[in-house]
């Protein structure tokens, strides 16, 4: 506990504070207004959470960006697991999933009518959840970013271990570094500098963005989750660019090795292979996601049941796509808190923990 109160030190925070501001004038006297994207969910959590955008200066702006793993999985995704509860098979998730919306409806109203949709813990139920049900389908809704893919693939190994064949993974994996140069490439995105995310970052290490910064000119610093931290990464990113010295820095270095975790990478290397990823309101990034290797195509549950799991038709007038680029705030889309609650969400954006509507409805409005 004492530790994690040091990173939330009130005094710390002021001083930080201090010198954001100053780097807020010399940017003032270069007329110069900088955009921060925060790229993952957990940070737009404890940035809104701590008020932080409060204390910054005007020139220095924060944007969520698209590292909220629900908030990017399609709805023709949820569309594929409605389908698949419809065959008989049971549909295995984590509670975040339940309420984002497809094309049509969400995995809470199918489960309404009647579909098997169970909430798990630990995705190791799904297996338990499999020899329970031998007769039937477990369909475990694997989705997520680096961070989760590398214990998700261990289901597969144990799967043929314990030899339970009627279990499968329904994946949605992304990559976070291709998403990161897919918004530099994006016109309508304005973003000078990146917090870069932190969980994610202890799998794929602190070297995996020197190319945004090499290719891009554009500062990268890795952040923890802690309000100090999280103002640490302003400072120093205000700072690069106010003396024109973009560079990558690792804050989170009590837990960020430049390499990152070895194990991990090696286990989503043996079980999965890069594709191209469709991203909810985004659209297609290539290389950007990763999906079952041939070799284990019985625990893919869209090759096994030919469920596709790209497209679909999200609500037209949901803005997530521009929130997530951060060309839009939460509050400038017309649903947010009207139409658009977390108790009736229209978008992911509004449904995960994590999302930037979510975070703007509970803390911000
Ligand atoms: S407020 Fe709702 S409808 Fe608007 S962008 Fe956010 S999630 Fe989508």
């Amino acid at each position: 506990m004492k530790y994690i109160e040091g990173f939330r030190n009130a005094d710390a925070g002021k001083q930080f504070a201090r010198e954001i501001a100053i780097e807020g004038v010399k940017l003032a006297t270069q007329n110069r207004v900088i955009r921060l994207m925060e790229v993952c969910g957990s940070h737009t959590m404890a940035i809104s959470r701590y008020g932080i955008r409060d204390i910054l200066p005007d020139n220095i702006e924060l944007l969520s960006g698209p590292g909220c793993p629900v908030c990017v999985t399609d709805a023709a995704y949820i569309d594929a697991a409605i389908e698949l509860a419809s065959r008989g098979h049971i549909i295995s998730t984590f509670g975040d999933m339940i309420k984002v919306p497809g094309s049509e409806q969400n995995l809470a109203l199918a489960r309404s009518d009647a579909a098997d949709v169970r909430v798990c813990y630990s995705p190791l139920e799904s297996i338990e959840l499999a020899k329970d049900n031998p007769d039937r389908e477990v369909v475990f809704l694997a989705i997520g970013f680096e961070t989760t893919m590398a214990p998700l693939t261990t289901l597969i190994p144990r799967a043929v271990r314990e030899g339970v064949d009627n279990f499968s993974l329904l994946t949605a994996f992304k990559l976070v570094p291709p998403a990161l140069f897919a918004l530099l490439s994006d016109p309508a995105v304005n973003v000078d500098g990146f917090i870069c995310p932190a969980h994610v970052s202890t799998i794929i290490g602190s070297d995996a963005y020197r190319p945004i910064v090499e290719k891009h000119s554009v500062p990268c610093v890795i952040c923890g989750f802690e309000p100090l931290d999280i103002l640490y990464g302003i400072k120093n990113l205000a700072n690069q660019l106010a003396n024109d010295r973009p560079v990558l820095e690792n804050q989170y270095s009590r837990v960020v090795k430049p390499q990152g975790n070895k194990t991990a990478q090696k286990l989503i290397e043996t079980y999965l292979e890069p594709t191209d990823a469709s991203w909810r309101g985004i659209g297609i990034i290539p290389q950007s996601g990763l999906v079952i290797r041939q070799g284990f195509s019985k625990f893919d549950a869209s090759i096994k049941f030919s469920v596709s799991t790209e497209g679909g038709e999200p609500d037209i007038n949901c803005r997530c796509g521009d929130v997530l680029r951060g060309t839009i705030r939460p509050s400038d889309c017309p649903m947010f808190g009207s139409e658009c609650t977390p108790a009736n969400p229209v978008g992911p954006c509004m449904v995960s923990s994590e999302g930037s509507c979510a975070a703007h409805y509970k803390y911000a409005r």
